[in-house]
Parts: structure tokens; sequence; C-alpha cells
């Protein structure tokens, strides 16, 4: 039989993809035995053997977030889905939300706590910009709310965000925060309990060295309270951490099968976090950033964010004058199988954006990456 929709249905090529080196702002390259681990035949969800390997992924993803929290699970989405994950469990319709929104995904954490019926309240920094604490003070005094939601590492303008006492800002007026981790978990230092974080999430395909498919998160006590307390069901019955924590707590109750392969997948990438440590792992991404920004520079580039806040895991170069920027990233792919990618929003055609993530992140990347930049834009 012919296929109604197109070509005959035994026509389509096997899978025939290069190995490209990926510097963009994910995914990141996954390591070697995280592919391998990612092969493992699957076993029951419910499986002894898979159980054990939720326990210990729970384990290990304390240890990534720093944290105590028992409510410490990676949920099956990308990153994406533990921030909705995040919004919709915290938020019922006509609680007070105030969003610090400096780039793009300080935007969706907007709109996803609109859609979840909250009183969403903004302050607003040019792109590339942080925000100070009494900003974020000042913002609360006008309008208490219950829940403040901010981004530590600005994926889309390369801006790292300070957290030192938000948290404390916070609490004083009885609110919770959460932090979008999902460019700092595994690559810059991300202290959940130090810090006093409530709800903090991240993904799988940034810096943990790990492909798309599952979003860390974890829930704090005064977090876990407005969850035990909510008037009514959480809206999003697939993201519920209500129903969803008894599936990886002891009663294992089924609410969804767990991606089988995502989570041996995730377990090795933090196997190999931890093995590298975490300090070390932090001292590796900044030594590499480093090596990369004086590169740049040497090269004339003008990097977009100042040193003081600048992120290591997803630096920001300015365009310069005349240079089509997306010309530029075709011969990087074309020419010298690298991956980065241009702007998004308000920086969109005039910044590229290089990310040097988990697996990325290594010497030898940084100085491909800068001989073809030096070979594409100085060449005759
Ligand atoms: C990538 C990213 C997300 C979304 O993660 P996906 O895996 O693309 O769904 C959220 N927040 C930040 C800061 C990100 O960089």
């Amino acid at each position: 039989m012919g296929n109604p929709a197109g070509p005959q249905p035994t026509s389509y090529p096997a899978l025939d993809i290069p190995e490209r080196i990926l510097l963009g702002p994910g995914p990141s390259m996954v390591h070697p035995r995280v592919l391998q681990a990612m092969s493992t035949p699957l076993v029951g969800h419910l499986d002894p053997k898979f159980i054990e390997i939720m326990d210990r992924i729970q384990g290990l993803l304390r240890y990534a977030f720093q944290t105590g929290n028992p409510l410490t699970i990676p949920v099956s989405g990308t990153g994406s889905a533990a921030m909705e994950a995040a919004i919709a469990n915290m938020v019922e319709p006509g609680d007070s939300v105030l969003v610090c929104i400096n780039g793009y995904f300080g935007l969706r954490l907007a709109e996803m706590a609109r859609r979840y019926g909250a009183d969403v309240l903004t302050i607003t920094r040019p792109w590339g910009e942080v925000f100070t604490v009494a900003e974020v003070q000042q913002a609360m005094q006008a309008h208490p709310p219950k829940v403040v939601a901010i981004v530590q590492a600005e994926t889309s303008t390369g801006a790292q965000q300070p957290l030192d006492e938000i948290a404390r800002v916070v609490h004083a007026r009885s609110a919770i925060l959460i932090v979008d981790a999902v460019t700092s978990l595994g690559g810059v230092p991300v202290r959940v309990d130090e810090v006093g974080i409530d709800v903090c999430y991240s993904g799988t395909q940034k810096c943990l060295g790990c492909p798309p498919g599952l979003g860390p998160i974890t829930v704090g006590p005064r977090a876990e309270e407005i969850l035990s307390t909510r008037s009514r069901p959480v809206a999003n019955w697939y993201l519920d951490l209500t129903i969803v924590q008894k599936y990886w707590g002891k009663e294992r109750t089924y609410h969804h099968t767990a991606p089988i392969s995502s989570n041996f997948a995730l377990y090795e990438g933090l196997r190999i976090v931890a093995e590298e440590g975490l300090e070390a792992r932090w001292a590796r991404h900044r030594r590499n950033a480093e090596r990369l920004w004086t590169g740049l520079e040497a090269l004339d580039l003008t990097l977009h964010i100042p040193l003081s806040h600048r992120l290591p895991t997803l630096t920001t170069v300015r365009v310069p004058e005349g240079v089509d920027e997306a010309q530029v990233r075709r011969a990087l792919l074309e020419d010298f199988n690298i991956e980065i990618a241009g702007g998004l929003g308000e920086l969109k055609g005039k910044v590229w954006r290089i990310g040097l993530m988990g697996h990325s992140s290594t010497p030898e990347n940084v100085d491909l990456l800068l001989n073809a930049l030096d070979r594409i834009l100085h060449s005759p």
C-alpha cells in the first residue's frame, strides 16, 4: 500500500545525524556515558531495580541542588515542564505573584502564572541587567505577593542574577521564592538550602550533560506547606506534585509512567556530576568561560554583559557593525560543525549566544570556536 500523505513508507532513510559541537543555549553535548545509559534495556517502571534508580536519582538531585528537601524529583518533561510545575503547584486563582522580568524566561514565567489565574505583578529591567534586592523589596511593599519568581541564569541575555538576600526579603513578607535554575544547575553555584530558595527547578539538557526530557525540581518546607493546604486541586493534572510525589515517595502509586530511558540518562549524568564534584564543576565552567571571554576580546568582539554579572554558562557577544549574524552562524555550522545561537526578543539580531554547558564546556571546544570565528570574521 502506498502512503497517501507522501513518499513510499519504506523509502525513508535511516537516521543520519552528524556529531555537532553544541555551543548554543541548549541542548548541550551529551556525555558518552549518558548516551550509553540511554540504550540500557527497559525494565518496568515499578520494577524494584527501577525504583532503586529513582531513589538514587533523588539523592543525587539533592546533592546537585544542595538541599535536604524530601520533595526533590525529575519532572517528566523539559525545563519548561518543571517551570510549569512550579507555577501550577504554588499558584491558585487570585493569588498575587511577583515576576522579575529581564529577559525571555521571566516573560514565560509571567505568562504561565497568568494562565493559572494569578494576579501577576511584574518588575522589569532592560535585557542584560539584573535586579537589586531593594527593587524586589520595594515591589513587595507596594503590593505584597504570595509568590516571587526570578530567573537565576537568563539564557536569553547571559546575565546572572545574584540571589543573596533576596530570599530573606521575600520570607520577611511571608512570601515564597521560586528560582529558575535551568541554565545554572550543574554549571554555576545553586545552593537551595543556604540561599533559602523555596522552589527551584532546572532541566537536563543544559549544564547536566543529558538530553532534553526531564526537569529536576525541589520543593522546600514552606512550599510543601502551601501545596498541602491548597483550597483546590492543582489545575494541571500531569504536573500535580501532590499526586506525583506519591509515585516518587514510599507509596509508589502509579500516576504516569516515568520516561525510563531518560531517567537512566539522568542517573548517569548525575553520577558524573558527583564524580567531578560540584565545586570542581563550577570552577571548570568558570575557567572555560574566561578562556572564551579573553579570546573573544582578542578578536575585537564586545561582550554584552559586564563582568560583574556575566554568566559563565552562556555568553552574549555583540554582532559587529556590518556583519550578517545569521550568515556567520550558518558558516559555523556548515564549515565548522559548530552550533551557536542568535539573540532572542530585545536582543534579536544584536548578539550571538554561546553556551558552554556541561559536557560542552571544554578548552578544546572554546579554541575550536575562537579559531572558526577568527577565520569567518577576519578572512579577506
Ligand atoms: C532552556 C530554559 C528553560 C526551558 O527549558 P526547556 O528545556 O527548553 O523546556 C527555562 N528557563 C531557562 C532560563 C532556560 O534557559
